[in-house]
């Protein structure tokens, strides 16, 4: 099978953990160690390929320490992830980005962008203070902009978590068919 190395980053509490433990071992975990970066592996079949995902849970304590140097290595897709709830967190995913690719000495990485906990914003409902909300459309917009991919799930629910590994596995095949 084929090893691939992917990231999962974005700012603090937008539940990167949860996603990631959702994704690799199909539970929610309502709180996880947030300054702990883990690293997980799982199989994962695209097309009548097998691959080997090395996952790289990330525990960033500001913008400028998203992925350790040592995580970077053979890095080749990112998942940014921000809380639709959370509208700081949104406006940081372009910064991570240029930061990650800044270290990487690349000009583009395969990138997911997601938004994550629209569990929540279905509670805020339309009459209520979504102010800090972030709309599908923005989310959309901005991903079209960094020329990356879009999801929207809820780790909570397991909406949409599967979507975003192989939205991310079928960009980083189409920018390395070479295996
Ligand atoms: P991280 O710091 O980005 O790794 O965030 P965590 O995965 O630790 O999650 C932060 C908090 O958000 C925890 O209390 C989670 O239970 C919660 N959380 C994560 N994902 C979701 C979701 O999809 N919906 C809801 N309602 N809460 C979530
Ligand atoms: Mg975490």
């Amino acid at each position: 099978s084929k090893h691939r190395k992917i990231a999962v980053v974005g700012a603090r509490n937008v539940g990167k953990s949860s996603l990631t433990v959702q994704y690799v071992e199909s539970h929610f975990v309502e709180s996880y160690y947030p300054t702990i970066e883990n690293q997980f592996t799982k199989q994962v079949v695209l097309g009548k390929t097998n691959y080997t995902l090395e996952i790289c849970d990330t525990a960033g304590q500001d913008e400028f320490s998203l992925v350790n140097t040592k995580s970077l290595i053979g890095l080749k897709g990112v998942a940014i992830v921000y809380s639709c709830v959370n509208r700081a967190s949104f406006e940081i995913v372009e910064l991570i980005r240029d930061k990650i690719i800044d270290q990487l000495g690349l000009e583009h990485i395969p990138t997911v962008v997601v938004a994550n906990k629209i569990d929540l914003r279905e509670e805020l409902g339309d009459g209520g203070d979504s102010v800090a909300a972030v709309t599908r459309l923005e989310g959309a917009a901005l991903a079209k902009r960094l020329n990356a991919g879009f999801v929207e799930c809820s780790a909570k629910l397991n909406v949409g978590v599967n979507d975003v590994v192989l939205q991310l596995l079928k960009r980083i095949e189409g920018h390395d068919l070479t295996g």
